[in-house]
């Protein structure tokens, strides 16, 4: 089963999805099988990470920068490469283990979206599959 999400996304940062894909997950009706999570673009990416302290979500977004810093020579016009970089270092996907119809997740992770040339109207899809 397909589920499609709608999102308005920060200048740039990670929005915590994990109640959308618990949601999906338990509206399929799936109680054992995987959840795809997958974004449609490309300067932004889906993650598993800490959802303990806030701070991680700013040092990861800090620390992309540093990665990936918007350099004068990149020739792309539209003048976003940094972004369309930090899309592909993260992944546009994750796939995520559904046990007793909820996802599998160990206690201090969430499951994010993450924004690298916002603000924008964003979507993702939630994908659920039994077995
Ligand atoms: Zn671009």
């Amino acid at each position: 089963m397909l589920f499609n999400f709608q999102l308005s996304t920060p200048k740039e940062g990670l929005v915590d999805i994990t109640a959308e894909v618990t949601e999906a997950i338990a509206e399929s009706g799936v109680n054992g099988g995987i959840c795809i999570v997958s974004c449609p673009h490309t300067t932004a990416a889906i993650t598993i990470n800490e959802n303990a302290d806030p701070d991680v979500k700013t040092d990861f977004i800090s620390g992309l920068d540093k990665s990936f810093p918007d350099l004068s020579s990149f020739r792309h016009v539209e003048g976003n490469s940094d972004a369309h970089l930090k899309s592909s270092a993260v992944g546009a996907s994750e796939t995520i283990i559904v046990t007793a119809g909820k996802p599998l997740l160990g206690t201090w992770q969430g499951v994010y979206f993450c924004e690298f040339d916002g603000p924008r109207n964003r979507k993702f899809y939630v994908k659920v599959m039994g077995g």
